[in-house]
């Protein structure tokens, strides 16, 4: 079979695949480009609203964009990309179902993400949970009510202390945002559950650093930490998770905190599956190598037919912000790279020059829980009311498709004449269950007994009341 379309095929449809994507789709002539989009899920997340969902204050479908519904001219394939063989222009893609194959590709689009990155720290990968998926922050959520639940029922003790003690591993954004946000929801439990007292609810956040939330200057970040321990919720500084085991999180300061709720955001890492797995360079921290006009490669080397963006690639932060000279991982620079791709894969099939990516920061809009919040752009702060609804106005636009900003900007109204939600949904992890304790099963079969020989008319006798009870059951 020949080709006169170029093959594009994108590996992840999150952030920066979503948008190269959707602009493709706008920029390409019919018939220009055959678009592939690859992600072992059908929707792009859009993990700035993760707190808020952990927190019941937004919807978990509505914080997501099905790529089927807004991604109209691409081809959509459920699986992970396991392997990348760039010298052939060959990717290994292994489907939800089915067995891997081999998929040809003109140009290739890497926005594969980050994951959680953890340290071997014992316990922590077998007790504590990470916040980079929707389905992680709705088992957040599930899990604090499950445990008010349980608390609720027992007599106080270490057991019910344990279960209303909520850990956070790591001061940077997130971890404050989804920190502050439980705290929040939290509280305005404690007025649902009479057998509760606010005194009764721990929360600590352990950072290794000396502050938290580096995006915004110092002052802003004292005032949080302030703001957060007037509202009952410890920040230890300068302090290191040591031990997780069976759910004692044991710090460097020698203190044990027993805890049943532990989330981890203590940092990511460029997706190691992808970068890993393909023969694209690579740069020390494992991101893609990656030039300003997001082709790969460096200055003097452009590896032809390959482009990476997001936080799975190196990219040059030109406009001097970066750490290290680079883009620091943020949806601010995958939602731009991912539409300045588009522009200039679409350029360089035109015969024409791709241009540098260039962002400079806009700053930093935390929601700290309902109505509290944290603005920093260059040496402007603003705190609390004001700030909160620049998060919620900001990100409402963000968010893509009007179809989704509708749905969350609905949820968010109706939260403020009804209240947030607390229904809690944890049984959907064992669906099963209910009609698995009542469903009917068939006997197991009994072993064939050969009956002892008898006289001939007691034989008959012992027939006749098997004959009635095969009429009645007719
Ligand atoms: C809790 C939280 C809050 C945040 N808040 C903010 C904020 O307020 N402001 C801000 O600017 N940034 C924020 N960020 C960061 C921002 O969300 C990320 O930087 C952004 O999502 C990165 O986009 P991406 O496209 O590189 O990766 P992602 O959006 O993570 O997308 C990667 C995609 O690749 C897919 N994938 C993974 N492995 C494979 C594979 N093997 N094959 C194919 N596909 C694969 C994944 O399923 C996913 O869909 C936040 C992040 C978190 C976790």
């Amino acid at each position: 079979m020949t080709h006169t379309a170029h093959r594009i095929l994108i590996v992840g449809g999150g952030y920066a695949g979503f948008y190269t994507a959707w602009k493709l789709e706008k920029r390409l002539r019919r018939g220009e480009a055959e678009v592939t989009i690859v992600d072992p899920l059908a929707y792009m997340t859009y993990q700035p609203f993760l707190p808020e969902v952990a927190a019941g204050s937004i919807e978990a479908r509505h914080s997501v964009v099905p790529l089927r519904r807004h991604l109209k001219r691409t081809r959509i394939v459920a699986a992970k990309v396991t392997g990348i063989d760039h010298a052939h222009k060959t990717a290994t893609i292994t489907p939800i179902a089915g067995e891997p194959y081999q998929q040809e590709y003109d140009q290739i689009v890497v926005t594969a993400g980050a994951v959680s990155r953890t340290f071997p720290i014992p316990g922590i990968a077998d007790n504590a949970i990470g916040l980079k998926t929707i389905e992680e922050a709705v088992a957040i959520r599930d899990r604090l009510l499950t445990n008010f639940d349980k608390a609720a029922a027992l007599p106080p003790g270490p057991e019910r202390e344990r279960l209303l003690t909520v850990v956070v591993v790591g001061g940077g954004f997130a971890g404050i945002e989804v920190f502050a946000e439980l705290r929040s929801f939290a509280s305005s439990l404690v007025a649902k559950y009479p057998e509760l007292t606010f005194d009764e609810t721990h929360f600590h956040l352990i950072e290794a650093m000396g502050r938290i939330m580096p995006e915004v200057s110092l002052k802003t970040s004292e005032w949080v930490l302030k703001d957060l321990a007037k509202r009952g919720a410890f920040v230890h500084l300068d302090t290191q998770v040591t031990s997780a085991v069976d759910g004692d999180v044991e710090l460097s300061t020698g203190e044990v905190i027993p805890a049943d709720l532990i989330v981890w955001t203590a940092g990511v890492m460029a997706n190691p599956t992808v970068v890993r797995g393909g023969d694209l360079p690579v740069e020390e921290r494992g991101r893609i190598r990656t030039r300003a006009d997001l082709r790969v490669g460096t200055d003097d080397e452009i590896v032809e037919g390959a482009w990476a963006a997001g936080d799975v690639a190196a990219v040059p932060d030109l406009s001097g912000g970066g750490v290290g000279g680079y883009c620091v991982p943020n949806a601010q620079h995958a939602v731009r790279q991912g539409k300045l791709l588009a522009k200039n894969i679409v350029a360089v099939l035109r015969g024409e020059n791709p241009v540098d990516y260039l962002h400079k920061n806009l700053g930093a809009v935390a929601g700290l829980g309902l109505y509290n919040g944290a603005f920093q752009s260059g040496n402007i702060a603003i705190k609390g009311f004001l700030a909160w609804l620049a998060h919620r106005g900001y990100h409402g636009l963000a968010m893509p498709t009007w179809e989704r900003k509708l749905r969350v900007v609905a949820g968010w109204l109706g939260n403020v004449v009804l209240g947030r939600d607390m229904a809690n949904l944890e049984a959907v992890q064992h669906p099963r269950a209910a009609f698995e304790e009542f469903a009917a099963r068939p006997r197991p079969a009994q072993p064939a007994v050969t009956p002892p020989q008898a006289p001939r008319d007691a034989g008959a006798a012992a027939d006749a009341p098997e004959k009635s009870r095969v009429a009645a059951g007719r």
